[in-house]
């Protein structure tokens, strides 16, 4: 398959490997759509229009052909397994390319994290691209499995497979010159840099902006998504499984803005990308409501390949890497057969490449907790007024209300019968043996204890518990697996279980098995709920509470409390996370001097205990924070 080869292919003078006769091509260079045959040679597009031959010819009889998806940003983690099992559901799905950010695992396992994506890439069927995660961990006062400065995130710059540096969350960092997060801009000038600035505007985006920064996907108003615009940014538009931002973006598009739009899912669980699907969910909504298909399919397409300066992908063109989908009918856009590299790879949904044997990789144990040893207990000298995270039934803020601690032998307790019921985070990543606790009130557990080592963005050991024996089972339970997700009863009987022995976050079981199990295990947890619990309960992605000015502020993710719901543990994770860092046993629970019984939080931990804040409230609070913030060193961003 020489360049020599391939010319001599493209000019007639020796057979092509493959012609689809009959097609009728998406040409979204020229944006037109003509009847035409497409010639393949290799992995390559050689030709377009007839006069070829080849060993195999395919006559299409007038279907549709566009070129292969592309998904602007992903973290692969969220669908709850590696990246091979993952690229071939969404080949299925006409996703041929996805440039992804593995942020959640390198805030468990580092470097060694983001290096064992990129080698399972290599036995997925599709082109995976990296962007070096960037806010590790998201934010200061999360206590994550590892710490990437800029100078560890150097020796993937010489990596092909790497584009650029993923979205930069600590958006306060990059306003306010923060210095690690300029080393980090400065090493990546030269590659894409991506953006994530949930409701920054004014001043504050053009500072974001002027850094380097190319592209948000935190848009959830047109208003907000054409600031950004003019100013610049590529807009990635996201429809998530929580983050559903795609109708309400949708009247932005225009055709003279379009080209500066491209689709992205950030993070899609299970049942989403087997039931939607992934690109292909957001082209065929987009043309449903009533969007162009050329545009539509532009923005999953070209749009991205350009903006990637992925110059060989996106387009179906001589010297284009030959990734393609059929499909009939141009309003309601069905993958029937996809080519992956010039070889069909997926057909009616059933992916046809046989799966290669994957090189073993021996990531360490990501579950270094201690249990035993660990208290559990809040201690409370008398009955009085206890702070407690209220968590809504579909909405990512948790609220915070007062309520009566229950007091029992010198302990406040869970009572479930006013759906007050005890939280406890466990430091996961170095066996610290700090421990969060807190209460939690808007779940309705009735008893025994659910637990999870999905937690956005740190992944600690999260465990919601009537009482103090089933959270010690329910976190022996989630080690034993090597992390995952877990319901045990009142007699720490496991009543369902998902391992994800892959850092805690991932499984290497094919995703339809890993859903299967997902489902039961809801099924499980509503057994010990009054009512019913979302399909997201467990592994949401959420975060970003205003945390305090700190020299490497960062903003977390998906900080757009209107874009995403679920009462998930991650929420009320991240909090409870940060009563680990900053609360000690002794400090819970008092009753100092008559006053109210509170969890005596740190200033920052009751700030956060006390959201919800608005989008823009959190967004403006964040940055007045970090108004403060004094560049140590300034420097010009190239
Ligand atoms: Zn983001
Ligand atoms: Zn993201």
């Amino acid at each position: 398959m020489s360049l020599v080869d391939r010319i001599a292919v493209a000019r007639g003078d020796i057979p092509a490997s493959l012609v689809l006769r009959n097609a009728r091509l998406v040409n979204v260079l020229s944006g037109e759509i003509d009847t035409t045959d497409i010639v393949v040679y290799g992995d390559t597009i050689v030709a377009v229009g007839e006069g070829y031959s080849a060993e195999t010819e395919i006559d299409l009889g007038g279907r549709y052909v566009c070129p292969g998806f592309i998904d602007a940003h992903v973290h692969i983690e969220s669908s709850l397994c590696t990246p091979p099992e993952f690229s071939r559901v969404v080949l299925a799905h006409g996703v041929t390319t996805v440039v992804t950010d593995p942020h959640e695992i390198a805030n468990v396992l580092g470097l060694e994290g983001i290096r064992f994506m990129l080698e399972r890439a290599k036995h997925g069927p599709i082109n995976m691209y990296v962007m070096a995660s960037s806010c590790v961990p998201a934010t200061h006062m999360e206590t994550s499995g590892a710490r990437l400065e800029a100078e560890d995130l150097e020796p993937l710059l010489r990596s092909d497979w790497v584009l650029g540096l993923a979205e930069m969350m600590n958006y306060p960092g990059v306003i306010y010159g923060d210095e690690g997060v300029l080393d980090k801009l400065e090493m990546y000038r030269t590659k894409v840099l991506d953006g994530h600035a949930p409701s920054v505007a004014g001043k504050q985006l053009q500072a974001y902006i002027a850094s380097g920064i190319g592209s948000d996907h935190e848009c959830t108003t047109v208003e907000e998504a054409h600031e950004k615009l003019r100013l610049g940014l590529t807009i990635f538009i996201r429809e998530g499984t929580t983050t559903r931002n795609l109708k309400p973006l949708l009247p932005l598009v225009t055709p003279m803005n379009h080209t500066r739009l491209c689709f992205c899912t950030d993070d899609r669980q299970p049942d989403s990308l087997l039931n939607e699907g992934s690109i292909d969910f957001m082209v065929r909504t987009a043309i449903s409501e009533g969007i162009d298909p050329m545009l539509a399919i532009r923005m999953g397409t070209i749009n991205t390949a350009n903006y990637f300066r992925l110059y060989r992908h996106g387009a179906i063109a001589p010297g284009r890497v030959a990734d393609m989908v059929v499909f009939s009918d141009l309003h309601n856009l069905q993958p029937e057969m996809v080519f992956r590299a010039g070889v069909l790879s997926a057909q009616n949904g059933e992916v046809l490449r046989e799966k290669p044997a994957q090189r073993k990789i021996d990531l360490r144990d990501s579950m270094n907790v201690r249990i035993d040893e660990s208290d559990f207990r809040i201690p409370a000298d008398a009955a009085g007024h206890i702070h407690v995270i209220e968590a809504y039934g579909d909405q990512v803020v948790t609220g915070h209300v007062m309520m009566d601690a229950k007091v029992e032998n010198g302990e406040a307790v869970s009572d479930t019968e006013r759906d007050l019921v005890k939280m406890v985070v466990l430091e996961r990543h170095r066996a610290s043996g700090k421990v969060g606790k807190g209460f939690i009130t808007g779940f309705g557990l009735k008893r025994g204890a659910l637990a999870g080592t999905v937690a956005h963005d740190h992944h600690n050991l999260v465990i919601i518990g009537v009482d103090d024996a089933s959270i010690r089972n329910a976190a022996k339970a989630v080690r034993t697996m090597g992390g995952g997700l877990v319901a045990i009863d009142e007699h720490g009987q496991v009543m369902a279980r998902l391992p994800l022995p892959v850092a805690g976050l991932m499984s290497e079981e094919p995703l339809a098995d890993v859903k299967r199990q997902y489902d039961a295990l809801i099924a499980a947890a509503q057994v010990v709920f009054v009512g019913s619990i979302s399909q997201e309960f467990f592994v949401s992605p959420q975060s970003s509470h205003p945390p305090k000015r700190n020299k490497n502020q960062t903003g977390g993710r998906n900080s757009s409390a209107q874009a995403e719901h679920a009462h998930g543990l991650c929420l009320p994770t991240q909090i409870t996370a940060r009563l680990a860092r900053h609360v000690s046993t002794e400090d819970v629970c008092r009753t100092p001097k008559g006053r109210e019984l509170s969890f005596h939080l740190t200033r920052q931990s009751a700030a956060v205990i006390q959201v919800p804040y608005s989008t823009r409230r959190l967004t403006q609070d964040r940055l007045n924070k970090a108004k403060g913030l004094r560049p140590s060193r300034c420097r010009p961003v190239h």
